[in-house]
């Protein structure tokens, strides 16, 4: 049985997870309408990494024998200023994201829950990158100003982006 601190901090991990999911298929959404598909396929890949990561502590919840109580998921926003704006509410979604699961570490170190630390690491790098992919996109957006030929060279670049699950 797992500790019900950690139970619960899982439970709210997984509505984090799938909230995420949820407002990246609404950037997706944004994105097609402003003919922009490359970006809406970008994020209809977040999308799926989101799904992967609320799945991956739904499951592990289960098999520890946490009971899952799923909530209900907060309505994302759908409108935005500009595709610079999307990556600056991406960047500053996964850091609160990231505090949500250094959080749940430091419970797992307090309740001396190995199982959960090291299940924890693989989501501390995966983080790492979230992070650093929103600073890298934001970075090019700035340098080419958000407009013109830059914009469709990154739209053909995103729209080879795939989802492919994680060996773990
Ligand atoms: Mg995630």
């Amino acid at each position: 049985m797992i500790n019900p601190r950690l139970e619960q901090a899982i439970n709210n991990q997984i509505n984090a997870e799938f909230y995420s999911a949820y407002l990246y298929l609404s950037m997706a959404a944004y994105f097609e309408n402003a003919n922009l598909p490359g970006f809406a396929n970008w994020m209809r890949v977040q999308f799926e990494e989101e799904q992967f990561h609320g799945m991956r502590f739904l499951n592990y919840l289960a098999e520890r024998g946490g009971r899952v109580k799923l909530e209900a998921i907060e309505k994302p926003r759908f409108e935005w200023k500009s595709v610079l704006e999307v990556f600056e509410e991406t960047l500053e979604h996964e850091k609160h994201v990231t505090a949500l699961i250094n959080n749940i570490a430091d419970i797992a170190e307090e309740e001396k829950d190995r199982a959960t630390r090291n299940l924890l690491i693989w989501f501390i790098d995966e983080q790492v990158e979230e992070e650093g992919a929103a600073e890298k996109i934001i970075n090019e957006l700035k340098m080419i100003g958000g407009e013109g030929h830059g914009m469709l060279m990154l739209d053909r670049e995103f729209a080879a982006r795939t989802f492919v699950p994680p060996v773990i």
